[in-house]
């Protein structure tokens, strides 16, 4: 058995704002390119569904995590992201020293812009920087070059946002290891107190898969995905930043606790297209969710297309397109594939996992103290196997 993290109540919400302002090629998420027009009648599904949502819970304890995510939502005027949050707020009310997140391009990321969320209590800033050499960001497809990103990092220190996050790509195809290397450096001369460093992925459906398979461009190459993985976290532990989950990279008490939150398998609300939520099931009943007895929670997603999710909300309260009901099997496997990706590790109480923990451990693959397993900067690089070696035992 795993330890369960308990907790029935959600206490984190994720809100999906889908509006871009172009697509990149490599972009797989539910967006809506432009469609201003869109987005008043938007942000009122959004709160209608947040009524629905609200019925899923018992005493209202405040949330802890509010993450408006994308899309864009830095694209969303100020008095629009004002009535979301206030609907947020009076429906469940946000805890004391909640943590509130909002993702940003760098271009339109000004000192004054800045100011302004900080006014309406979103505390933290998670900006899509990507990478500082303007080849890569073209290859990317990105809607800025490296100086407005600068400047968009200049902007948020002078607004006084400590809590500033930076997404950066590596292993984009021609760009050498030192490139990134030395972009990475210039990120961190801005001592960014939070970084995500995800790789190139091809998604299927996307613009770049075409052009991979067309031969238009080249793919991502295997040896770039470990060498600029290793030199990332070797570069970012160095300024700091500890590696506490597989992508992301923090200074010691700043840490996404929204993103914590997923990944210690904690329940959490989710409203907007194309997002997805997961709660117990007390709340899953609640929401009409029908249930067998041997399931302990539900996992529900949304309808992507912006405009279709508008539709289906005005009529029937929630944008809700599928989901799917967990077991406990299903559980304890989320629980394990979850954990091990966290430098905390995973809580393990089956003595047949601890024995396999332990022949991992001889491999230089986990490190166990007591009963708690964590992958080693070596495991973390075949982390699939691992889990599905502990899973297996
Ligand atoms: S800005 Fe982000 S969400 Fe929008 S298209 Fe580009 S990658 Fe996708």
């Amino acid at each position: 058995m795993i330890a369960d993290p308990g907790r029935p109540l959600a206490r984190s919400l994720y809100l999906h704002i889908p509006f871009c302002d172009t697509r990149c090629p490599y972009c797989d998420f539910a967006i809506h390119i432009g469609g201003d027009h869109l987005h008043q009648p938007y942000v009122e599904a959004v709160i209608r569904e947040l009524d629905w949502l609200a019925d899923s819970r018992r005493p209202q304890l405040g949330l802890e995590t509010v993450y408006l995510g994308g899309g864009t939502p830095g694209l969303l005027a100020l008095p629009l992201l004002e009535q979301l949050l206030a609907a947020v707020e009076q429906r469940f009310g946000i805890a004391e020293g909640a943590e509130v997140t909002i993702e940003a391009n760098p271009s339109g990321l000004t000192e004054e812009l800045a100011r302004s969320w900080l006014a309406l209590g979103i505390n933290r800033v998670s900006l899509g920087v990507q990478s500082l050499d303007d080849r890569a960001l073209r290859w990317l497809g990105r809607n800025h070059d490296s100086a407005t990103a600068e400047a968009a990092l200049r902007a948020a220190a002078a607004a006084g946002l400590e809590n500033l996050s930076c997404d950066l790509i590596y292993a984009i195809p021609e760009q050498p290891t030192s490139v990134f290397a030395s972009g990475l450096r210039r990120l961190l001369s801005y001592q960014p107190p939070h970084v995500s460093c995800y790789e190139l992925t091809v998604e299927p459906s996307t613009a770049l898969a075409r052009w991979v398979t067309s031969g238009r461009v080249l793919g991502p190459k295997e040896q770039d995905f470990v060498e600029q993985h290793r030199l990332a976290r070797e570069l970012l532990e160095e300024a700091g930043l500890l590696q506490y989950e597989v992508s992301n990279y923090a200074r010691p008490g700043s840490e996404s606790r929204h993103n914590l939150a997923y990944w210690q398998g904690r329940h959490y609300l989710a409203a907007g297209c194309g997002a997805h939520g997961f709660i117990d099931r007390e709340a899953a009943e609640g929401l009409g969710f029908s249930l067998s007895p041997e399931d302990v929670g539900v996992r529900y997603w949304n309808l992507r297309n912006a405009a279709t999710y508008i539709k289906q909300v005005t009529v029937r309260g929630h944008g809700r397109r599928g989901h799917e009901a967990l077991d406990h099997e299903q559980r304890r496997l989320e629980l394990l594939a979850c954990g091990l990706r966290l430098r905390a590790g995973v809580e393990l109480s089956e003595p047949r996992q601890l024995v396999e923990a332990d022949r991992l451990a001889h491999l230089g693959l986990v490190t166990i103290a007591g009963n708690r397993v964590a992958a080693t900067p070596r495991g973390i690089e075949v982390l699939d196997r691992v889990t599905l070696e502990l899973a297996a035992s």
